[in-house]
């Protein structure tokens, strides 16, 4: 049993001792003290069903023993030198990774998280075109720092003093909330076409790159028509500009399907970006590309100090390790097909909820008070994600409006969880009416 500080006593040392810009999620702060595979454990013992994932991060389950021995053997080996010294640990890992990457995507840089793997593909994608101009998404989410706060097209996590230079945005192929009030597929896919009316009209029509999301992850589990990424990545290419997938979220089995999130739109990008699933935990994040575009990277000396170290590589092999030898892919598409499809039945008996999206286990539920007018409902979202808590799922949200209930737990969850996370579900809507 937790024998460490009270509640009381954290929550007074953060408040004293923390930036304030550290925020916890729920109105009465929820302190986690372990974690085991799809559960973790508050101070007081309560067990939880983690239906986040420490924010899609935990991918193979908390603790996972086969992840945790490997790290340990190498904790009480070597824990950190440099990249200037060899270790075997970075090569092994980077030749996993490009033996599941599309062809041609041989050369990884690491970093330790994926606001600095983006960081990494653009400054790449600037390098190697000649080109400044950035395009993302609307609605996307893409990072903290400088340029990827720039990228992310949220106005409430854009700070007014950012200064990201060159950053356009486009149009998401977002079906719920079409900008232009189409429907799918007498549209045309008008969303996808509208990146060239901002090339041409924003930039000098030729552009570094456009990076996205497969699928949004903050922005609400937005998902787009199967064509659109097509469309996108075309136009592009057609203006000199490389594609970025952003796969922090969606990669790394998550969506079922496929390994890759940008698989499921049959589209080949020219780099990728991973963080968060890719180490069930630890800080680390990587940029994935082609042997011709990773040689930008020697215009100038880049170094990362924790970048590449021993612990981080063990990690990061041992998870995609269990990812195949726990078969965590299939059950990833089995266990949210599941989940999905049961949460369509709730919506037929649940008026508050407006749609179901997502593949795999990167679910979400947009709640909207009015079916027609499809508004928001926001802070029914937040009253769900606490009245969850107290059934004890933890889930989380996002989307513009924070409207959209996150559902993307540690890949190993069971049929049972899932059920037992919709009859939470389903007692929480009925409590709020
Ligand atoms: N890209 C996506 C899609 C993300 O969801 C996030 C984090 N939420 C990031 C990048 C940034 O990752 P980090 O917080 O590790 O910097």
């Amino acid at each position: 049993p937790y024998d460490g500080p009270s509640r009381d006593e954290v929550i007074a040392l953060r408040t004293q001792y923390v930036s304030p810009g550290v925020i916890t999620y729920y109105k009465d702060p929820l302190m986690i003290v372990e974690g085991n595979m799809q559960y973790v454990w508050d101070e007081k013992g309560a067990r939880y069903l983690d239906a986040f994932a420490g924010i899609v991060t935990v991918s193979v389950g908390h603790c996972h023993p086969k992840v945790i021995d490997k790290v340990r053997a190498q904790t009480g080996t070597l824990q950190h030198t440099t990249t200037i010294y060899l270790h075997p640990t970075i090569g092994k890992f980077a030749e996993k990774l490009a033996s599941k990457m599309p062809e041609g995507l041989s050369r990884t840089y690491f970093t330790n998280s994926g606001s600095e793997a983006n960081e990494v593909a653009i400054l790449s994608a600037r390098e190697h075109t000649g080109n400044t101009e950035v395009i993302a998404l609307r609605n996307c989410y893409h990072g903290g720092t400088a340029t990827t706060m720039g990228l992310t097209a949220h106005g409430s996590w854009k700070f007014k003093s950012n200064q990201a230079q060159a950053i356009h945005h486009t149009h998401a192929g977002y079906c719920y909330r079409c900008p232009y009030g189409l429907t799918y597929p007498s549209c045309d896919l008008k969303c996808a076409h509208d990146i060239k009316e901002v090339i041409e009209y924003q930039t000098p029509g030729e552009i570094a790159c456009f990076i996205g999301e497969p699928i949004q992850g903050v922005g609400g589990t937005v998902v787009p028509p199967k064509e659109y990424f097509k469309i996108v990545y075309d136009i592009v290419r057609q203006h000199g500009g490389l594609c970025i997938a952003d796969e922090v979220q969606g990669g790394f089995g998550r969506t079922g399907e496929h390994y890759w999130a940008h698989q499921n739109w049959d589209v080949v990008p020219d780099g990728v970006t991973m963080a968060k699933g890719i180490g069930n935990g630890i800080p680390l994040g990587a940029f994935t590309t082609t042997e011709e575009i990773s040689k930008v990277m020697k215009n100038r000396i880049h170094f990362n100090t924790y970048g590449g170290n021993p612990i981080s590589m063990t990690q990061g092999l041992a998870t995609m390790e269990v990812i195949e030898e726990d078969g965590i892919q299939e059950n990833a598409r089995v266990v949210g097909g599941h989940l999905k499809s049961r949460l369509l039945e709730l919506q037929e008996r649940r008026p508050l909820i407006g749609d179901v999206r997502g593949m795999g286990l990167m679910l979400g539920v947009e709640l909207v008070r009015d079916r027609k007018s499809k508004e928001p409902a926001n802070t029914e979202a937040a009253a769900v994600m606490e009245r969850m808590k107290e059934h004890g799922v933890l889930i989380g949200k996002g989307g513009l409006y924070g409207n959209t209930l996150r559902i993307k737990p540690p890949m190993c969850i069971t049929k049972d969880d899932a059920d037992y996370l919709i009859d939470a579900l389903d007692l929480t809507l009925s409590e709020l009416n």
